[in-house]
């Protein structure tokens, strides 16, 4: 590649960037797609992915996301094992800066740098992750089936989370810091009901201090509540206590809502508030948070490129 204004530069190797890859390869775009530090993005850890239409026998994240990527660059999407550290946005040429120093000028660009899910930070976590802790009940919860688990969080997202899981679930122990809940009423009601008939649990005033396990699969959670330290035995534990958007870079460049998400629909499904520029993935979706999902906006991030390429 020389020092040419290119077309489109896509930033990030998860589902969103690769199927942005693919679609800008096959839209003759010579795209241009700068890896990160994970290549692959939050997939590749996962040890089964069931619901990735089309993937069937349980293929691992790492493999599902090696075709991915193999996918855009056959297609050829030019990958680069570097990250951006510095995004120039505006205008109409964008000029991204890379950790190597290189300098990449280009029309477009589409932003698929992903989200961190939060998790607990207690002693265990990060040995049972994969292993009965997750951060997506979409994702993991029918690994739980006919098992208690427990659900961390007062928020929507804990009690959607929750309520998921109680279709499938022995049991679902919802662990909330505080008595009271910001989540909607209508969720919390909901969980009531399931509570009443022995589906649910709340327990309420308490925090997490540990993760157990027996070496191989999490065995349950070491609770304080109200001063007594108590233990829960519980097959898995879901933190449902936000997400990270990767977003800190373009924070002074393009419209950000107060979580950090990237605000998308500026007269295209994926353009941001900065011309030329789109967004895909979790990094611009707080709900649904899917590697289908994701790879869908990457496709759309990509049409809406060509589309204003040819504007
Ligand atoms: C443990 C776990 C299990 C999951 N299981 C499932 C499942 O079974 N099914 C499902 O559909 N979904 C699952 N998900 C959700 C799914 O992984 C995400 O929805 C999906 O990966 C989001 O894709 P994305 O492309 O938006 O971002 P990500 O996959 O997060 O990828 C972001 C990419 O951006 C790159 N990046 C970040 N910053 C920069 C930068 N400055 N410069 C360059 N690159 C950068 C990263 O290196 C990475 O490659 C799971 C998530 C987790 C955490």
């Amino acid at each position: 590649m020389t020092d040419e204004l290119l077309n489109t530069v896509i930033i990030g190797s998860g589902p969103a960037g690769c199927a942005a890859g693919v679609y800008t390869s096959r839209a003759n775009l010579k795209p241009v797609l700068i890896t990160g530090d994970n290549p692959g993005g939050q997939l590749v850890t996962t040890p089964e992915i069931e619901n990735y239409p089309g993937a069937m026998g349980s293929p691992s994240g790492f493999d599902l996301m090696e075709k991915l990527q193999q996918h855009a660059k056959s297609l050829g999407t030019e990958f680069i094992s570097d990250k951006v550290v510095k995004a120039e946005l505006k205008g109409p040429v964008k000029t991204l800066t890379l950790g190597s120093g290189r300098m990449l000028k280009t029309r477009t660009v589409i932003i698929a740098t992903g989200a961190a899910p939060r998790y607990l930070g207690v002693p265990g976590e990060d040995q049972y992750k994969g292993k009965g802790v997750s951060a997506c009940a979409t994702c993991d919860g029918f690994f739980f089936r006919g098992k208690e688990v427990a659900v961390v969080g007062g928020g929507s997202a804990a009690f959607v989370e929750a309520l998921f899981l109680t279709q499938m679930c022995a049991k679902v122990y919802l662990i909330h810091r505080r008595e009271g809940f910001r989540a909607e009423a209508v969720l919390v009601d909901k969980l009531k009901a399931k509570a009443a008939e022995g589906k649910a649990e709340f327990v309420l005033n308490a925090i997490v201090q540990e993760v157990k396990g027996d070496g191989e699969r999490l065995t349950g959670l070491v609770l304080k509540q109200q001063g007594e330290v108590k233990e829960l035995p519980v097959s898995g534990v879901f933190a449902a206590i936000g997400h990270l958007p990767q977003t800190e870079l373009f924070k002074d460049e393009i419209e950000l809502d107060k979580d950090g998400f990237i605000v998308i629909g500026k007269g295209s499904a994926q353009a941001t508030s900065e011309p030329g520029v789109f967004a895909a993935g979790d990094c611009s979706d707080r709900i649904y948070r899917q590697a289908i999902t994701s790879a869908g906006s990457g496709c759309k991030a990509a049409l809406d490129a060509e589309h204003f390429l040819l504007a």
